[in-house]
């Protein structure tokens, strides 16, 4: 370990280790709360990986699909481009990668300099370099040594922090099938976001969120897709209803989805990859490609950070809090993707970050309840979804009822081109309270705002019908589908 050489004498109130959303949103919280606050981040940037290779650039990327995908269809919409020249075949639009990946980038260099902007705002003292616990409190004040960036060994420590309270903020990253490690043609989220072209063909191993917005997004770049599950089926934290209709669209949609799948290898052929797996009967199969991506999901990142020196507790490598987010060490607090029992998802780590900051303050808060997160999957179509699924109401013992609306009677989705999909409410028979629900179709990552607040309101499916919703907009599928509990739905 390289010898501390500067140690400075301010005492932060809060020290938060990770830049990603978690980090960044407690900082700026616990500064409006009028507390110091030191932000200790390994890289130059900050926004971890939602801005650098998760959330902002799939989605960018995504949103081009989108378009690409409009252009394909234009003439549905009565656009051509243009007559062509003689007996030639008429125009076709072109796909200019390397534009689409500047776009890309040019959000996240845009999103990164207003991060850096809101650091200076808040008046939020900010360290570059790798933080690690040094262990307990001493009088009532922890040290975070902070390595050089990167947290590179070799690096001179150049700093100690001394703060009365720390947030864990450090995120996760991908994990790894055993004796991979990611290259030009085996990609994890990193690798494949900086792609120079769009690949002929690509095998994802692994159909939850990830795995499924880049299925759709390079399917409809044109790439031959073959989507491997090993559980019996995608999506599988969805409702079964909603997993089950996006497998039948994306078979439609010419993604070869195959679940039950357990991949045995995956090796570098002369041109590209051979995956070899067994398939749901128990066959061995071997599928080729040019590329794979692997997304079977994220570590936390709790190692190598000091916590074997303090009191804080681990669950399977995740860090167990109280509803404060508050660990079994006194004044260290974790956020975000390293939290046992809460979704992988940036949102949560913003929430809980927010949670801590008010706690530390000694503000009031709501903590962050699992069955009030929304979740939400950019595929074609998308996926928006809260609270207690079918099967999950019907486990935790409550008589339900079920309304269901189709995007087909909806006029704006008519509008739109885009029917497929439907609505559909969990709702409690008894009382009427709604416990879940679940959209697959245009605009489900946006819709599903409502259906948060109405379950953290704990809104009941009267209520809601009487709810009035303007038109003609995709929000009247929810009323529909919240008439539809009742028989009632008044489009189909
Ligand atoms: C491809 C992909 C798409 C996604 N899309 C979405 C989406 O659409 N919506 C959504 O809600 N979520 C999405 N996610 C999940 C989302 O990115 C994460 O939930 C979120 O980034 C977690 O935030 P965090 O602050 O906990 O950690 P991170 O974002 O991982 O940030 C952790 C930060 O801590 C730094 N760090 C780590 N260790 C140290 C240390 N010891 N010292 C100093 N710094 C350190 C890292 O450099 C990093 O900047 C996606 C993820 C992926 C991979």
């Amino acid at each position: 370990m390289a010898e501390t050489v500067q140690v400075t004498g301010t005492i932060y109130d809060v020290a938060i280790v990770g830049g990603g959303p978690g980090g960044y949103t407690a900082a700026f919280r616990a500064a409006q709360y009028g507390l110091k606050v030191a932000l200790i981040e390994k890289t130059d940037k900050l926004g971890g990986t939602c801005l650098h290779w998760g959330c902002v650039p799939t989605k960018a990327l995504l949103f081009n699909a989108e378009i690409w995908d409009h252009m394909q269809h234009a003439s549905d919409f009565g656009i051509s481009f243009g007559a062509g020249s003689g007996d030639g075949p008429a125009p076709k639009p072109t796909l200019d990668w390397g534009a689409v990946q500047q776009r890309k980038n040019g959000i996240i260099v845009k999103h990164t300099k207003g991060l850096d902007f809101l650091v200076k705002k808040n008046k939020v003292t900010r360290i570059q370099g790798y933080g690690r616990l040094t262990g307990s409190a001493v009088d009532g004040v922890h040290t975070v040594d902070v390595a050089g960036p990167n947290g590179d060994a070799s690096q001179v420590q150049t700093s100690q922090i001394k703060a009365k309270n720390v947030i864990l903020a450090t995120g996760s990253e991908a994990r790894m099938l055993p004796g991979l490690t990611p290259d030009d043609r085996i990609l994890t989220n990193i690798e494949i976001l900086a792609l120079e072209q769009v690949p002929k063909s690509l095998i994802i191993v692994g159909a939850g969120a990830v795995g499924s917005e880049f299925a759709s997004m390079f399917r409809t770049f044109g790439a031959e897709v073959t989507v491997l599950e090993f559980l019996p089926r995608i999506m599988a934290l969805e409702d079964e209803e909603v997993s089950k209709e996006l497998t039948r669209l994306f078979k439609k949609r010419g993604i070869d989805v195959n679940t039950g799948a357990k991949v045995e290898t995956i090796e570098r052929t002369a041109s590209g990859v051979k995956v070899s797996y067994t398939d749901a009967n128990g066959r061995p199969q071997v599928k080729e490609a040019e590329k794979v991506l692997v997304a079977v999901g994220r570590a936390p990142r709790t190692a190598e950070v000091g916590l074997e020196k303090t009191k804080v507790e681990l669950e399977r490598g995740s860090v167990k809090v109280d509803e404060a987010q508050q660990t079994a060490e006194p004044g260290v607090f974790a956020i975000g993707d390293i939290v046992a029992g809460l979704p992988l998802l940036a949102h949560v780590g913003m929430m809980s970050g927010m949670v801590a900051a008010a706690k530390i303050a000694g503000k009031k808060f709501r903590p962050v309840r699992r069955d009030r997160v929304p979740a939400c999957t950019f595929t074609e179509p998308q996926i928006g979804s809260v609270g207690l699924t079918e099967a999950q109401a019907r486990a935790g013992g409550h008589e339900v009822k079920i309304g269901k609306f189709p995007f087909a009677g909806n006029s704006k989705a008519t509008v739109l081109g885009s029917h497929d999909g439907f609505v559909k409410v969990v709702a409690d028979a008894k009382f009427g309270e709604i416990l879940g629900v679940h959209i697959l179709g245009p605009g489900a990552t946006d819709l599903i705002a409502e259906a948060v607040t109405v379950l953290e309101l704990e809104g009941t499916v009267e209520e809601m019908m009487f709810t009035i919703h303007a038109h003609p907009t995709l929000s009247e599928s929810l009323l529909d589908a919240y008439g539809a509990v009742e028989g009632m739905a008044i489009n189909a």
